[in-house]
């Protein structure tokens, strides 16, 4: 069966590609390459332009029998969104509704989307179920819940289902060094912390050390991309196989703080790493802990790679090489 991967070149996408490709099925990716990297493109065929290409889309749909959707194309910088809004309603909202109008003209019913625990906002319990009030802070995590709410009401009037899968902090990268985490700008804590031991960056900038956790710097949940790429593939099984529309969050269930992953770094390379505190980055809540409950039953998922050691010595060991 033939997969369409939108965002198919990307971190997340590229690694969902490969596990389709694993299970027998064929992706067929788009991506505009503004983030993603064609060389990320391995498993299956590769479409090079745009989701809002109303025509690509159409070409795309009548090259191929497309039983199934996983969109990852996005933007997903939380700071620029709050800079430049429109970009991110335009490209992530609007966008998706050209992609939602081809897959239902193309009567296709099953649809994963790749969500994120922003649209949770601040939480106000620890750790965070899929029940929690949906109040994103800042428009990267509005746009997302924005298509949340589009699709509950897509599924209620027409012949389709979704999962909508709302990642905590995705990390690592394939244990068989194929693929990898590779962003410009880069903005994530490990692949920064991996630029210092790697001596292409002088030092981690630590964005708070005075927030109430046990040694005053965020505590995050780490998931490993491929752990999240299997969820992608058990989603997609259960959605094919009848199950309804749902949301499932995506984490391990358990938290480390940004001095913790430092450590669990220098520990991985033997190398010392650089860091000095600086101020609270806006938005960043102290605590963001998935509860992965739902993910556990619903999906039969549990994640196995997913322990810190495991996801910076992956990350490790594809960084070093580029
Ligand atoms: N972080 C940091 N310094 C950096 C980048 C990130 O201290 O240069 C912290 C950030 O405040 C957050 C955690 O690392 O608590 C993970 O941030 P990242 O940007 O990787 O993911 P996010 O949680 O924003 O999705």
């Amino acid at each position: 069966m033939k997969v369409l991967v939108t965002g198919g070149a990307g971190y997340i996408g590229s690694h969902c590609c490969k596990q389709l490709h694993r299970q027998g099925y064929q992706p067929v990716t788009i991506d505009n390459l503004v983030y993603g990297h064609a060389k990320n493109v391995k498993w299956g065929s590769f479409y090079r332009g745009d989701i809002q290409d109303d025509q690509l889309l159409e070409r795309i749909f009548s090259e191929n029998d497309i039983g199934a959707v996983m969109h990852f194309a996005a933007f997903a910088y939380v700071g620029e969104s709050v800079e430049e809004p429109q970009k991110y309603y335009t490209n992530n909202l609007r966008n998706t509704i050209t992609l939602l109008e081809k897959v239902l003209q193309h009567t296709v019913s099953c649809f994963i989307f790749s969500s994120t625990c922003a649209t949770y906002g601040l939480p106000q319990t620890i750790p965070i179920d899929e029940d929690h009030p949906r109040a994103p802070i800042n428009p990267y995590g509005s746009s997302k819940y924005m298509i949340e709410r589009i699709l509950t009401d897509y599924g209620k009037a027409y012949d389709f289902r979704f999962t909508s899968l709302r990642y905590f902090n995705a990390a690592g990268a394939d244990p068989d060094g194929e693929i990898g985490e590779d962003h410009t700008p880069e903005t994530h804590l490990i692949p920064l912390i991996l630029d210092v031991a790697k001596g292409r960056r002088e030092n981690l900038k630590v964005f708070g050390n005075d927030y109430d956790t046990d040694d005053g710097s965020c505590v995050r949940d780490y998931v490993h991309v491929t752990d999240l790429a299997d969820a992608h593939v058990s989603a997609l099984e259960k959605l094919l196989g009848g199950a309804p529309s749902d949301f499932v969050n995506l984490g391990t269930g358990r938290g480390f703080s940004v001095l913790q992953v430092i450590e669990q770094a220098a520990a991985v390379t033997g190398k010392k790493i650089a860091y000095e505190i600086v101020g609270r980055r806006p938005g960043d809540p102290a605590v963001l802990i998935a509860s992965n409950a739902k993910a556990r039953t619903a999906l039969g998922w549990k994640p196995n790679l997913s322990d810190l050691k495991t996801i910076v010595q992956t990350a490790w060991n594809w960084h070093r090489g580029i």
